[in-house]
């Protein structure tokens, strides 16, 4: 099941994915821990692990929170390493308000497969927006939670940063779009989309 939650200035999706156990990853708290932390306790979840799909502050700012509260590891993928650590640094420059002393440490490394309890993912390697973006894909429950590599309506990720790369960004949506029609695409900002949608704008 997915719980999707807006948080932060920059209306990042959060998302709440748990089985039927209630067993939980928390997928890209870009901000507002306590709104997260409150969610996780009114649907009764068993938080095991936080998970972002690369590294931009708007999509880690509430990991530390989170760490701390439920004692549960922060995975990303390390190619994104230099993000996670100059992230308070790059929060300060775009928003206006104090970035607290937060500095989240990457505790797995997340490449091709992760499972823990009942909860298991493909891990999808999606350069190009960042370095070390990733989307994590549910064969099982036909799902992708696919960060900020592809949006609905044809929106495709930022390649404007010194560290992007246009190709490879166009490369990974290529392989999304290979993934079955009916995979439902729960993106990093906006609504969700699917597979069968979205590849009408990528021809
Ligand atoms: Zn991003």
């Amino acid at each position: 099941m997915v719980e999707k939650l807006i948080v932060g200035s920059l209306n990042t999706n959060c998302y709440l994915f748990y089985s039927k156990s209630k067993n939980c990853v928390i997928i890209d708290p870009g901000d507002d821990a306590e709104y997260i932390i409150d969610t996780i306790f009114k649907l009764q979840l068993n938080p095991l692990a936080v998970i972002a799909t690369h590294g931009h502050f708007d999509h880690i700012l509430a990991v530390d929170q989170l760490k701390m509260t439920f004692t549960i590891p922060f995975c990303c993928n390390e190619n994104d390493k230099f993000l996670v650590k100059s992230m308070k640094k790059r929060a300060t420059r775009w928003l206006s308000r104090k970035i607290y002393e937060i500095n989240p440490k990457i505790d797995t490394n997340l490449q091709s497969k992760y499972k823990i309890k009942d909860i298991s993912f493909t891990i999808l390697s999606t350069p190009g927006h960042t370095p070390g973006s990733i989307c994590l894909y549910s064969k099982k429950e036909n799902i992708l939670f696919s960060g900020d590599t592809i949006f609905s309506d044809g929106a495709i990720g930022r390649y404007d940063f010194s560290y992007s790369n246009k190709l490879d960004l166009e490369k990974s949506i290529h392989l999304i779009l290979k993934l079955s029609n009916e995979t439902k695409i729960y993106s990093g900002h906006g609504e969700e989309t699917n597979v069968k949608k979205e590849k009408n704008y990528h021809k």
